[in-house]
C-alpha cells in the first residue's frame, strides 16, 4: 500500500537547496495529516553528509543515491535513481520545486510511472473525507484558482513553486539514512558534460533575499532602477518588480514579484510606484513589513502596506537613500 511523503531534495554543488527545505515544510504537515512520515531523498556525488539539515526541517528519514554519474543534474541518471526509488518504496505523495530542475524531472517521472503531476502548485492540502491530496494551481492564465486530484493513481506528485511554502525547524539534528543501491550503466549518461560555465552574477535570487526594493511602471523608465539600486545597495537589499517594468524591458524577468513572477517573503519589502495590482500583491502580501510609495493616495498598494508614504518616489527614493547612508556612517 501506498505510504508516506516523499520530497525530492535539489542540491546543486552538493548545497541543499532552499525549496527543498520548504518542500520539507509542507511535507510535513500533510504527514502529518495522513500519520505518515516526510521522507527526503538526496541524489547526488558525496552527498550524504549534508542529511542533517534535512532531520532539523522535518524529515524522519532521508533515502540517500550516492553514484558519480549523479555529480551534476541531467535528467537521465536522475530520472532513473528517483524512479528506482518510488518503486521501491510506493510513496503516496512525492513533491518536487517548480524549479528548473524539478520541472524538467517530474514530468519524465509521471510518464514512466504512469500517474499524474500537478505543476507549479501554490497550495496543498489533504481532503478531509477521502485522504487525497488537494493540488491548487492557478489556471487560465492566472484568472482562477484550480484544485487538482490524483483519485486513481499513486503516487500523487506535485510541483511546487519556490517561495510559497514555509519551512519548518524541528528539534532533531538526525535520523535514519537508507543508502539505495542503483546500478548504473554508461548507457544512463546519454549526454557530455563538456563544461560548466557558471552565470557570473553577484545577485541573489529574490525568493532568498531579507530586504526588497520594488519598483513598477511609477520607475518611468529604466533609469528608475539605477535609483533604486543606489537606496538596495545602502540596505544590502536586493531589487525587484512588477511585471509592468518587466514587461517594458526595464529589469530582468527573473526579479518579477507577482502570480507569473516569484512569491517573496521578505523581512521588509518597499514597492516604489506600483499600484497594487492582485497578481502583484499575490506575490508579496505576506511580506513581515511593507513600505508602499505611491504618488496618488488610494492605490490598492495600501491596502496591504503596513506603512504609506504618499508623494513623488523620485524625491522619496534618494532622500531615503541619503539619510540611510547617514544613519549608517
Ligand atoms: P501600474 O498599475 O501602472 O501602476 C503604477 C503606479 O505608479 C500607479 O499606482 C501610479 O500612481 C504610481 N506612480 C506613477 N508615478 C509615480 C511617481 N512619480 N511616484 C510615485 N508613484 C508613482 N503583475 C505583477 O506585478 N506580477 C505578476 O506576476 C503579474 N502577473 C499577472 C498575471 C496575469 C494573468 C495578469 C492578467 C496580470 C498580471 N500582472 C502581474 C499585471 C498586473 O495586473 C498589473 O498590470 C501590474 O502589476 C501593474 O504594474 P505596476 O503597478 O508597476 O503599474
Amino acid at each position: 500500500m501506498s505510504k508516506n511523503v516523499f520530497v525530492f531534495i535539489e542540491q546543486r554543488d552538493n548545497k541543499i537547496q532552499k525549496v527543498g527545505i520548504e518542500l520539507l515544510g509542507i511535507a510535513r504537515q500533510l504527514a502529518d495529516k495522513l500519520g505518515q512520515d516526510v521522507v527526503g531523498m538526496l541524489v547526488g556525488e558525496n552527498v550524504k553528509g549534508e542529511t542533517g539539515v534535512l532531520f532539523k526541517h522535518g524529515a524522519d528519514k532521508v533515502i540517500v543515491v550516492e553514484d558519480p554519474m549523479l555529480k551534476e543534474y541531467v535528467t537521465e541518471p536522475y530520472a532513473k535513481a528517483i524512479y528506482e526509488v518510488i518503486k521501491a518504496n510506493d510513496p503516496e505523495i512525492v513533491l518536487y520545486g517548480a524549479t528548473s530542475i524539478g520541472r524538467d524531472l517530474a514530468p519524465r517521472l509521471a510518464a514512466r510511472i504512469h500517474t499524474g503531476l500537478t505543476a507549479d502548485c501554490t497550495k496543498l492540502e489533504i481532503d478531509e473525507e477521502t485522504n487525497n491530496l488537494l493540488m491548487t494551481r492557478p489556471a487560465f492564465g492566472g484568472n482562477l484558482m484550480a484544485t487538482i486530484v490524483c483519485e486513481d493513481f499513486r503516487p500523487q506528485m506535485a510541483t511546487v513553486r519556490p517561495g510559497v511554502m514555509q519551512s519548518v525547524n524541528v528539534d532533531k539534528t538526525d535520523g535514519e539514512v537508507i543508502e539505495q543501491q542503483v546500478a548504473f550503466t554508461d548507457a544512463d549518461m546519454n549526454v557530455t558534460i563538456r563544461e560548466i560555465a557558471k552565470h557570473d552574477n553577484k545577485k541573489k535570487d529574490i525568493t532568498e533575499a531579507k530586504i526588497l526594493v520594488s519598483g513598477g511602471r511609477g520607475l518611468g523608465g529604466p533609469e528608475g532602477f539605477d535609483e533604486l539600486q543606489k537606496l538596495a545597495d545602502v540596505l544590502g537589499a536586493e531589487v525587484s518588480s512588477s511585471r509592468a517594468a518587466v514587461d517594458s524591458g526595464w529589469i530582468e524577468k527573473d526579479r518579477q514579484v507577482g502570480q507569473t513572477g516569484k512569491t517573496v517573503r521578505p523581512e521588509l519589502y518597499f514597492a516604489f510606484g506600483i499600484s497594487g495590482a492582485i497578481q502583484h500583491l499575490a506575490g508579496m502580501e505576506d511580506s513581515d513589513l511593507i513600505i508602499a510609495v505611491n504618488k496618488v493616495e488610494d492605490a490598492p498598494i495600501y491596502d496591504v502596506a503596513d506603512l504609506g508614504v504618499v508623494g513623488d518616489l523620485n524625491a522619496v527614493v534618494p532622500k531615503l537613500t541619503e539619510l540611510i547612508k547617514k544613519e549608517k556612517a
